[in-house]
């Protein structure tokens, strides 16, 4: 009988871990990495292009995706001259830079699926990956050239200026690409919803379509 019930009790236990995605108990949580100044995205200077693909949805149940998407991107409205102009990227909470690229062509307005190795392919976007306090990782994509305030390895608490919006990389417009990932699950998605995981990573996730809060952790 305990015998039977520790088994079932395991069984339990393991179904349970299976089913979360994979979280420490210390869990870092976002803030919208972009700054929210009114000259940046504030006053409508940034939109949601695309959310996370959950094969043909987003997280919400929505259309707001496209096929095999790994991250969220958010465009500037005012297109290259906002670019031009300077739209900073912000860490979205506190960590170590672990890796960066830079010094690719950064004007793309399309994605060169020809060759990944040529400017505006796959594989030439200057970038940015932070890992946080509990293992997780976030990724700065397609930044602007040349623009990137610190060096590898540097450790920074939230909200920092680390780099400005660029199109460096297979990308057709100003945007920044913002990627969520967690050691031995890989990619996953800050966003909790419907048709996504129900839990969300942001300190505040705001409405559907709208940006996430700027409070840190
Ligand atoms: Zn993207």
């Amino acid at each position: 009988m305990i015998r039977a019930l520790t088994r079932k009790l395991t069984l339990a236990l393991a179904l349970t871990l299976l089913a979360l995605p994979a979280a420490s108990h210390a869990q870092t949580m976002f803030r919208f990495p972009i700054s929210m100044l009114g000259d940046q995205c504030g006053n409508g200077g940034c939109v949601v292009s695309a959310y996370k693909d959950y094969g043909g949805r987003d997280y919400a149940c929505g259309g707001v995706r496209y096929s095999g998407h790994t991250g969220t991107d958010y465009a500037l409205s005012g297109g290259f001259g906002k670019m031009d102009y300077g739209v900073w990227v912000m860490n979205a909470a506190s960590g170590v830079i672990e890796s960066s690229v830079d010094g690719y062509y950064d004007r793309c307005n399309y994605w060169n699926q020809s060759n990944p190795y040529a400017a505006c392919g796959l594989y030439t976007a200057n970038y940015m990956i932070m890992r946080h306090g509990d293992g997780s990782k976030t990724l700065y994509w397609h930044l602007k050239k040349f623009t990137q305030q610190f060096a590898r390895n540097t450790s920074l608490s939230c909200a920092y200026w680390v780099a400005q919006v660029g199109s460096s990389g297979a990308s057709t417009g100003p945007h920044l690409h913002f990627e969520y990932w967690v050691p031995g699950y890989g990619t996953d998605d800050p966003y909790g919803g419907a048709c996504g995981t129900p839990f969300t990573r942001w300190t505040s996730q705001g409405a559907y379509r709208g940006l996430p809060g700027i409070a840190c952790q």
